[in-house]
């Protein structure tokens, strides 16, 4: 029986009473149309990247989309406002990272920095996915879902997702409050990507928009360099942090086939800088916090503070979640005692990772101690980016 541990990345989770791989578009329809009829929790899982899932048994049907087609429709590139724009769609059970080799093979700009990410096409668009000075808003052209609600299916243009910091229409239809659940649609949008298609730059090189990223390239931030390039620069900053997944995990029979073999290869290689147990995590655990002008005026001096946009629109101030942490006393390799299977990972203070054994229980027991610490010092709640199921981490 397939369980959650052996189809997301921090690899916890209890067993799935039903998993469907379609392999058609209205494969996916009906899957997911005869869970919601019969009124069956639902889970439309990617890569498994952003999830952390609870130990006890998901009564539920998991759907997992098994089309992974990149086609390019106008690759006779025509030209747009004087630039040579390429339309790109994938199917949501795309690898994301199979996506970006395409795309830099093809010799197109605009998604090289989101290099490494892992998961899917499909849940790309969910939480806007973002590194190295990119997001994946600023590519997309338009999202092809299935609506739960209206049950029809339907393109939403990209001005009409919703994007901002983390964040879309879909992510925004899953939650009545921050780590709060919403009645109807948990842990699963009401829209279900099918495909996204993407507008890219006719281009061999792209810009570097990153600090990190530009001294590991020995350029400066808004060099233009090769797509090629940043796309390896990006993967060895990534290895050395420990935010590559574990390329291990596509030898799991529950894994195999959802990336491409040579990916999986290249990746393997990328990852010889992280040690394995700092391999098993969400990513990011805590997003960084969008405070108001009063709230951010609390915190010490020496706190980051960027300029951002509450979610009502007014403006606001983004701090580092990874500075709050370190912060309040949890540095990097923290554990809540020495014999742990669970911790923060050594090479990264946001991500938590599974050294082995873990449970959903002891990473939510680890990550509740930080919210707490976190929260006692600064006075700030950090709200978790992964999708958090069958446990409450408000
Ligand atoms: C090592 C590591 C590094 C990471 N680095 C980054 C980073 O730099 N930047 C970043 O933004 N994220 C990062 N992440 C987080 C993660 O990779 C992204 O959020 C990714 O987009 C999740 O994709 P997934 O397919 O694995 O989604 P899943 O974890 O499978 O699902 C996440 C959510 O999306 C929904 N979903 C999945 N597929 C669909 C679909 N077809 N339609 C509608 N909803 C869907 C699920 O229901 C769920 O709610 C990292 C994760 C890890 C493990």
């Amino acid at each position: 029986m397939t369980s959650f541990a052996d189809i997301t990345t921090i690899g916890v989770g209890g067993t799935i009473a039903r998993f469907i791989e379609p392999t058609s578009r209205v494969g996916v329809i009906e899957a997911v149309e005869d869970a919601d009829s019969k009124g069956l929790p639902l889970c439309v899982i990617g890569g498994g990247s952003n999830m952390l899932v609870a130990d006890t048994p998901f009564n539920g049907v998991v759907v997992r989309d098994a089309r992974r087609r990149i086609t390019v429709p106008d690759e006779a590139a025509p030209v747009e406002n004087g630039e040579r724009i390429v339309h790109v769609n994938a199917e949501a059970g795309c690898n994301w990272d199979d996506f970006v080799a395409f795309t830099v093979e093809l010799g197109l700009e605009g998604v090289e920095g989101l290099s490494g990410i892992p998961g899917t096409v499909g849940a790309s668009v969910v939480q806007n996915i973002g590194a190295y000075g990119q997001e994946v808003a600023t590519t997309v052209e338009s999202v092809e879902v299935w609506d739960r609600k209206d049950k029809k299916t339907c393109d939403i243009a990209a001005a009409d997702m919703g994007f901002g910091y983390r964040m879309s229409r879909l992510k925004a239809s899953m939650y009545a409050a921050p780590a709060t659940p919403a009645a109807d649609f948990f842990p699963t949008p009401r829209y279900v990507v099918l495909s996204v298609t993407f507008a890219l730059r006719h281009s061999a090189t792209g810009t570097v928009g990153y600090g990190q990223l530009a001294k590991a390239l020995g350029v400066e931030v808004g060099d233009r360099m090769e797509t090629r390039a940043i796309r390896n620069a990006v993967l060895k900053v990534r290895a050395a942090k420990g935010m590559l997944e574990d390329a291990g995990r596509y030898e799991n029979p529950a894994m195999t086939g959802t990336k491409r073999a040579e990916q999986v290869e290249i990746a393997r290689r990328a990852q010889t800088d992280s040690p394995d147990y700092d391999r098993h995590s969400c990513g990011s655990f805590f997003m960084n916090p969008i405070l108001t002008a009063d709230a951010a005026a609390g915190l010490p001096e020496d706190a980051p503070r960027f300029d951002a946009t509450l979610p009502d629109g007014t403006p606001g101030v983004k701090t580092s979640a990874a500075w709050l942490i370190d912060h309040a006393g949890f540095h990097k390799g923290f554990k809540t005692s020495s014999d742990s299977s669970a911790g923060l990972s050594t090479q990264h203070t946001l991500a938590l990772t599974n050294r082995g054994g873990a449970t959903a229980a002891d990473v939510a027991s680890l990550a509740k101690t930080v919210q707490d610490g976190v929260e006692a010092a600064f006075g700030v709640r950090l709200v978790p980016e992964p999708v958090v199921v069958g446990l409450d981490l408000r």
